[in-house]
């Protein structure tokens, strides 16, 4: 436990610190790195405190995981967003990792086993909210930038890990469903393999409300719709594209991305199919 009058001195005014313990394992610093810096005498200070929900989570996920408690908290704290119902058995969580670019994760609660889509922080208030929820049997990543703290997650709730194959080897642990193409992996779960934002870029359809598919990166907010966007990173744009309206055959309506739910009156889009038909009708912008 972090001591307050151990504080290193050039930490800046505010709830957060780290004192005199600190070993300089860099930790909280590739975790919230807008926070967290470097001192050249080998430790790390909080150059920054936190304001918004999503960062002060960031910041107590890196007290939480110092490995020597040398980051302290000293005051009230506002709570990172709570997890949300968005349909019935179906929740966003809320709890954005720094490691996946905050990326947005959603549980899906189903009789055969609860799915995590993408990974929210291995944050110790979420944990006992998901095991409230029922058995987490399953974790889809829909591609490799939003794998955050996996394998935190796989060794807590013995979950078994769904991605694409050409992807899988960026999980330490074993990847039980390592995936290609596009199969039904039960009778509500489909995984549609959709390469082009990355090579491994996978969609799930969930096959409830009419068809919720959660498309990762492949399909970002723009206007009333979600569509491919480029980026300088993207792996393959006119496969990107081409995936885009191939998705137009498969049953669904309802869509969740990985980044930019805030950005969506209800933090998914209703009617998304029939959006993202026009927009390709009318021509894909691009980010690049
Ligand atoms: S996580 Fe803890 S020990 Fe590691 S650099 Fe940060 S304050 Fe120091």
């Amino acid at each position: 436990m972090a001591r307050k009058d151990l504080r290193y001195p050039q930490n800046v005014d505010g709830v957060f610190y780290v004192d005199r313990k600190c070993i300089d394992c860099e930790r909280c610093r590739r975790i919230a790195p807008e926070h967290f810096g470097w001192d050249e005498a080998g430790h790390s200070w909080v150059f920054s405190q936190p304001e918004t929900p999503e960062a002060i989570a960031a910041c107590e996920r890196a007290k939480e995981t110092c490995p020597v408690g040398a980051i302290g908290a000293d005051g009230h704290l506002e709570g990172p967003p709570p997890i949300r119902q968005l349909l019935p058995g179906l929740f966003a969580l809320g709890h954005p990792s720094p490691l996946t670019d905050d990326a947005d994760a959603y549980l899906i609660v189903r009789p055969d086993g609860n799915v995590l889509v993408d990974l929210p922080a291995f944050h110790q208030d979420l944990l006992p909210q998901l095991q409230a929820l029922g058995d987490l049997r399953y974790i889809f990543v829909t591609h490799e930038d939003t794998l955050g703290e996996v394998e935190d997650f796989q060794l807590h709730f013995g979950a078994e890990v769904i991605m694409h194959e050409s992807e899988a080897d960026q999980v330490q642990l074993a990847v039980a469903h390592a995936f290609t193409g596009t199969h039904a992996f039960a009778d509500d779960l489909q995984v549609i393999h959709t390469p082009g934002h990355t090579r491994g870029s996978s969609c799930l359809l969930w096959r409830r409300h009419g068809g919720c598919l959660f498309v990762g990166d492949h399909l970002l907010p723009q206007g009333d719709a979600l569509v491919p966007e480029r980026f300088d990173w993207t792996y393959d744009w006119d496969l990107q594209q081409a995936q885009a309206r191939a998705l137009l055959a498969e049953p669904w309506n309802h869509a969740f991305p990985a980044h930019g739910a805030g950005e969506l009156p209800r933090g998914f889009l209703p009617k998304a199919k029939a959006r993202l038909e026009a927009a390709l009708s009318s021509g894909v912008r691009t980010g690049a």
